[in-house]
């Protein structure tokens, strides 16, 4: 069973040659600006090439699939005069017929002029002020003011094209709604829908890739990379998420700069993994991400334990992490929920198991070893990747507990004391996962779930919960038994 998903994953992995495929450019000149056209636009706004315009007849967003609040935005800035878009990712993932995480609005509108609309606006952010619309039960609607790619500004001594120049440091400016589209990162998610005639807007070619199935950078990919490392690992996310392919220049160069991953912030790429994890395409994210190089960048330590064959998966090339991605994300797309720290303690389970492994060959390492391979794993890993200290420790929690589940819940004290502890429920899930990949272990997952119903049962009616007793031991002899004295 667990070789039939390995068998999966090789085939899935063998085919990602075929994800690079070969392309024509993707609208004819006239129609799609080029980036230089751009930046000579800036000057002279009224001398910016057309858009292409889809009028409404021909694509397929309907209102009634547009949260109702981020309407009532559109329509209230639209009646004030101003132009009023549905922008980014909500265009994209409507046009696709797919729901939107999401739904951002940009505007000609200046954020002061946003506030003045809504009494339930704030306005956030230091660098480029954004309004943010606060409405029932915490949803929050974001307002941008159209702005422009930031100009690249040498310091002393640094040299035109360097990477501090590159690296987004600078201030963001406002900027007319094609130059908002060319600060983008791909041409998907450079998409406008118009509320004042519904139609949709396409400075960048996004109509087109979108129909082809591409992923592109908007611009020079080099260039894109450099200056937002990040967007490698979005190009990975949306291509895994969407199935899409990544354009050949732009797989290129993310071959020649996966190593700059390492400059972007951690927070930032950190969220980018959990998007994957949470989005129910962990297993193609993490895949494509190895073969392009950046899990290697970032998580040198996982790369390196995948590269080994796992003895739980000796056969073919398989390992029992992409067995457990892939069983993920079937649970994941049936809609069952992981907390975070569950889908990040996928990350450092490989690693704790082969360090365990090379300490203990056979059997199992006692709880004080166990808990030196955890700390030495978790630690130095989760403060890379900026996770929260709580989530760390919740994750440490947990794979100290996870191995003692593969015992009987009722064979001893000490091992049922265990459905106490806080990391509990999140190990017993962990647990379930690992059974599910490896096909092996159903029945002990029945067992500790039972035994933690009984727990939360007696949580509930404020009774103290009690544990069944343990097995009798039996009394071993030492030596043949004294003569009772009579
Ligand atoms: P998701 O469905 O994950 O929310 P999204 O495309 O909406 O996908 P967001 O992170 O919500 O992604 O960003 C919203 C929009 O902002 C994107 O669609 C894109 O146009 C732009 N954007 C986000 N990150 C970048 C970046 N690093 N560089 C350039 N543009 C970006
Ligand atoms: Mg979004």
């Amino acid at each position: 069973m667990a070789c039939d998903r390995i068998g999966l994953v090789d085939e899935l992995y063998l085919e990602r040659p075929n994800f690079i495929r070969d392309i024509r450019s993707p609208v004819s000149e006239t129609e799609t600006p080029t980036a230089r056209d751009d930046e000579s636009a800036e000057s002279d706004e009224s001398a910016e090439p057309a858009p292409r315009i889809r009028p409404r007849a021909e694509h397929p967003i309907s209102r009634s699939r547009i949260d109702p609040d981020a309407l009532k935005v559109l329509y209230r800035l639209h009646g004030a005069g101003m132009k009023a878009y549905l922008v980014g990712g909500s265009v994209r993932d409507l046009l696709l017929g797919r729901v939107p995480k999401d739904f951002d609005i940009g505007t000609d509108a200046a954020p002061q002029a946003v506030r003045r609309l809504f009494r339930n606006c704030r306005l956030i952010g230091r660098r480029f002020r954004l309004a943010h619309i606060l409405f029932a039960d915490g949803k929050v609607v974001e307002v941008a003011t159209f702005r422009r790619r930031p100009e690249p500004t040498a310091g002393a001594g640094e040299e035109a094209g360097s990477e501090a120049e590159l690296l987004q440091l600078s201030e963001n400016t406002f900027g007319t709604p094609r130059e908002d589209a060319f600060r983008r990162d791909f041409t998907i998610n450079g998409l406008f829908y118009d509320i004042s005639d519904y139609s949709v807007i396409d400075h960048v070619g996004g109509l087109e890739d979108l129909e082809a199935g591409l992923i592109r950078t908007i611009g020079d990919p080099d260039v894109r990379f450099r200056e937002d490392p990040v967007r490698m690992m979005r190009a990975v996310e949306f291509a895994s998420r969407l199935g899409f392919a990544i354009t050949p220049d732009a797989y290129e160069a993310i071959l020649r700069h996966r190593r700059e991953i390492v400059k972007s912030a951690p927070p930032r790429v950190t969220e980018e993994l959990a998007q994957a994890l949470r989005g129910g395409h962990a297993l193609p994210t993490l895949l494509l991400m190895r073969e392009v190089g950046l899990l290697d960048a970032l998580l040198p330590e996982l790369a390196s334990v995948l590269r080994q064959i796992d003895p739980d998966h000796s056969r073919g090339t398989g390992h029992l992490f992409w067995a457990l991605l892939e069983v993920l994300d079937a649970e994941r797309r049936r809609g069952r929920k992981y907390e975070d720290a569950l889908l990040f303690s996928l990350l450092f389970v490989p690693i704790v198991r082969a360090r365990v492994r090379d300490a203990v060959p056979e059997g199992e390492p006692d709880p004080g070893m166990l808990s030196v391979i955890i700390e030495d794993v978790v630690s130095p890993l989760a403060f890379r990747m900026s996770l929260p200290r709580a989530t760390t420790d919740r994750i440490k929690q947990a794979l100290s507990i996870v191995g003692k589940l593969s015992h009987r819940p009722d064979a001893r004290v000490a091992t049922r004391r265990v459905a106490f502890r806080e990391a509990f429920p999140m190990a017993l899930e962990l647990f379930e996962l690992t059974a599910m990949a490896t096909g092996i272990g159903q029945e002990l997952v029945r067992d500790w779930r039972a035994l933690q119903a009984r727990i939360e049962r007696g949580r509930a009616s404020g009774e103290i919960p009690t544990l069944p007793p343990p097995p009798p031991r039996k009394r071993r002899r030492r030596g043949p038994r004294k003569p009772r004295a009579s």
